[in-house]
């Protein structure tokens, strides 16, 4: 132990001998230094430094109070103990008051070995405590440095009143104050938004009442001084043993409005009803929206992180492999797919396919877009063979046209022939010819039904009375190998329409059915009432929703391939040898339902069979009786003018005969000017004009406008190959003409003639207004 230094401010020498001896045999080994001047004491004072100064209080030249005060200014630290003669009490507080350690009193020396080690004692006790106290004070000034300096925005929170005692000077420009006027004055609370207010509180209960459950981190809307939102993400946690946080913060507003503005994009992309889909350069799907997972019936859940290539190109390598060197080269990618949904439907896809580059310029994901173009397709081949059908229709019907003006004489022709001819060899030719030429004029007819699509009768009908007679015939006429059936329930509606055009078109798929089932097999015709809603109806091609009468033919032939279906209602269009169809079957049998505006649906498999349903809408007026059309005599003239008009000389020569043959007088005309021409020359005498509507100079409908005008009670018959319906319209109100439809026979020509004639009788008695 070092040795104790001790300043001793005495006058008196014995004195200090005394105290030096009373510490030594106390064991204590001073070095003492003695003075008992002023300027010495503070000479050395300002020199050395001691453990302990002893000082007299009673000095010649000084006194004690002094030297204490100088001792105190000089040394601070070190103690002070007063060994002197009696001073009184007063004195002695006084001293000690003034920063004095201890007072002995000479005459009680003894005393001072204990003073002296008390105060050395609380001496190194205040020496400790004040460098425990500066380290304090150091690791304070290190915290405060670390709280103020750090990055983020600190806090320190009271949990009695939410109060902020102290904030970092981050926190305080997050929200746009001084600290001064946070700290102390602004409770934590009053940052929070009112919907994040009911979190921050019950945190905070939780935090006083059991610390551990409260959650160290979460997120909150904090408001800035300016009443603007900030997101920030918070960590917060209790000072152990006391009642304050230290919470600290981030400011994660922008990264929240990016996130938001992600989200909203998203949502933005669902309302799109494209499917769109985002795949990273893995080929992994990284997003799907709703348009995807209404198009490809997976859920996003379903496809995210999935590898799509896997999913639709396992068949299609090479071309996906293709397509994605395309995009990888030119940055997009555009195309047709077929793809499969999740049920397996396949759907035809226009798909766009758009690189997107990272800030490097990297390629890191592909965008796609795909809409559904399978209905489009579907349309887009409906519209072209529709396009293809009405070319066809037009082709065919101006053949049709010419063909007909060419049979026309024929007709005519034949008969006029029959009674000159009189030999039975004759007789035969010409019955052939007729046979022939009422085929030719047939076909001739269909074609024309296929492409005008006929009248469509204007009779009420049963269709079981038809679906009888044409089971009769087939039983009668088709191999036995053939099994046929029937079906039609009672009660079926009646339907409008034309008996001899639907036994048409039944006695065709009838047929076709034959052909199809040369080995033998099953035919069944049912039929039955059915409703179509709108829904039903927009499933089946031409159907609209209504009451319908649906005739079904089934057969269990050959069946069609797709190929072959497609087509069957082109005319002309068979697949069978040449001689053997006409492929006019079909096409033909369409036209007649449309006219009656039905429609059809044909159901085939290949080598399974075929059925087609054939559609007529019901119409609910009770059945009228069939009426049987009377064969009447051919009726005769009773030498009446009647004026031929028609570019045609064959015509115009045959009708000649006719007409003459039987009774009348023929006047000709080759077209429509001479047609006006002789009729105004000859008009008393005229009683009937037939004219072609289809004449070069001036046509039909305007000459009859013209005789009619100067005769109102001439008959008027109009020739023509398109049915009536199609000319009707381009006729003048006041011409009702008679029709004939070419080419006719003479049986059509007489009788028309005789009813235009009985009919421009009446109304020639019944209204003398139009006498002449
Ligand atoms: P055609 O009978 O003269 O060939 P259609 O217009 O009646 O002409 O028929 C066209 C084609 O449709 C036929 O050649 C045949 O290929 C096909 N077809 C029609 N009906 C059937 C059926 N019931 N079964 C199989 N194929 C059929
Ligand atoms: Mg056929």
């Amino acid at each position: 132990m070092e040795r104790l230094r001790i300043l001793h401010l005495e006058d008196n020498i014995y004195d200090a001998e005394l105290v030096h001896t009373t510490l030594l045999k106390d064991r204590l080994d001073p070095v003492i230094t003695r003075v008992d001047k002023r300027d010495d004491f503070e000479r050395i004072l300002s020199q050395e430094q001691f453990d302990l100064i002893l000082c007299d209080y009673n000095l010649p030249s000084f006194d004690g109070l002094s030297a204490l005060s100088i001792a105190r200014q000089m040394a601070a630290e070190t103690p002070l103990i007063f060994v002197s003669g009696t001073i009184g009490e007063e004195r002695a507080i006084d001293s000690l008051k003034n920063g004095a350690t201890d007072y002995v009193l000479k005459d009680n020396l003894q005393r001072l070995p204990s003073a002296v080690r008390r105060a050395l004692q609380e001496q190194e006790e205040r020496v400790k405590h004040r460098k425990a106290e500066l380290e304090l004070q150091l690791a304070e000034t290190r915290y405060r440095t670390i709280f103020e300096s750090s990055g983020t925005a600190m806090a320190v929170i009271e949990e009695e009143d939410m109060m902020l005692s102290l904030v970092n000077s981050n926190f305080a420009k997050l929200f746009g104050y001084s600290k001064e006027e946070i700290q102390n004055k602004m409770k934590w609370t009053e940052f929070a938004h009112q919907d994040d207010l009911p979190r921050m509180k019950e945190y905070h209960v939780l935090r006083r009442t059991s610390s551990g459950s409260a959650p160290r981190e979460y997120e909150f809307r904090l408001r800035h001084k300016s009443g603007a939102l900030r997101h920030v993400h918070m960590t917060i946690e209790m000072v152990p043993e006391t009642k304050t946080s230290i919470a600290s913060l981030i400011d994660i507003t922008e990264r929240k409005q990016a996130e938001e503005q992600l989200r909203q994009q998203a949502a933005l992309l669902d309302i799109d009803p494209n499917a769109i889909m985002v795949r990273d350069m893995d080929d992994r799907i990284i997003f799907w929206n709703k348009g995807a997972e209404k198009l490809y019936e997976w859920t996003k859940e379903e496809m995210i992180g999935k590898r799509w290539s896997e999913i639709q190109y396992r068949d299609m390598k090479e071309e996906y492999a293709a397509a994605m060197k395309t995009v990888l080269e030119r940055s997009e990618w555009h195309g047709e797919w077929t793809h499969k949904t999740k049920s397996g439907k396949e759907i035809i896809v226009d798909c766009f396919w758009k690189l997107v580059k990272d800030e490097k310029g990297n390629p890191s994901a592909i965008y796609l877009v795909k809409t559904d173009i399978t209905e489009k397709k579907k349309i887009q081949a409906q519209y072209l063979r529709v396009q293809r059908m009405e070319s066809i229709g037009t082709l065919a019907s101006g053949i049709a046209h010419d063909l007909n003006n060419a049979l026309g004489p024929v007709f005519l022709g034949i008969h006029f022939l029959r009674n000159t001819v009189t030999d039975e060899k004759g007789q035969r030719t010409l019955h052939l010819i007729e046979a022939s030429t009422k085929r030719a004029a047939d076909m001739v007819k269909q074609v024309l039904l296929f492409a005008r699509g006929g009248d469509g009768g204007e009779t009420t009908l049963q269709i079981r009375h038809v679906i009888n007679e044409i089971e009769s015939i087939i039983r009668d006429t088709f191999p036995k190998s053939i099994e046929i059936s029937t079906n039609i329930p009672k009660g079926l509606a009646l339907v409008k329409g034309d008996a001899t055009q639907i036994h048409q078109v039944m006695m065709n798929l009838c047929v076709n059915a034959r052909d199809a089932m040369p080995e033998g097999g099953a035919l069944t015709i049912t039929a039955e009432n059915v409703s179509l809603d709108g829904q039903t109806a927009a499933f089946l091609e031409g159907a609209t929703s209504g009451d319908y009468v649906v005739i079904r033919i089934q057969d269990t032939g050959v069946g069609m391939s797709e190929e072959v279906k497609e087509r069957i209602f082109e005319p002309f269009f068979t697949t069978k040898a040449v001689g053997k169809g006409t492929g006019l079957g079909l096409s033909t049998s369409l036209g007649i339902i449309k006219s009656h505006r039905g429609f059809m649906n044909v159901e085939s498999e290949q080598g399974k069979g075929t059925r087609i349903d054939i559609y007529f809408p019901a119409v609910s007026t009770p059945q009228t009786e069939e009426g049987t059309e009377k064969r009447e005599e051919f009726p005769q003239g009773h030498g009446e003018t009647v004026l031929v008009v028609d570019d045609e000389s064959s015509i115009r020569e045959i009708s000649r005969a006719t007409l003459e043959s039987y009774g009348y007088q023929a006047l000709l005309a080759a077209d429509g000017v001479e047609g006006v021409a002789l009729f105004a020359k000859h008009m008393k005498d005229i009683d009937a004009v037939v004219c072609d509507i289809n004449m070069p100079h001036l046509d039909g409908t305007a000459m009859l406008h013209a005789v009619r005008k100067m005769k109102p009670s001439v008959a008027v018959l109009v020739m023509s190959g398109v049915p009536l319906g199609a000319v009707q319209g381009k006729l003048a109100e006041d011409v009702k003409p008679f029709f004939l439809q070419k080419p006719f026979s003479v049986e059509v020509f007489l009788t028309t003639l005789d009813k235009a004639l009985k009919s421009a009788l009446k109304t020639w008695t019944r209204t003398p207004l139009m006498e002449e």
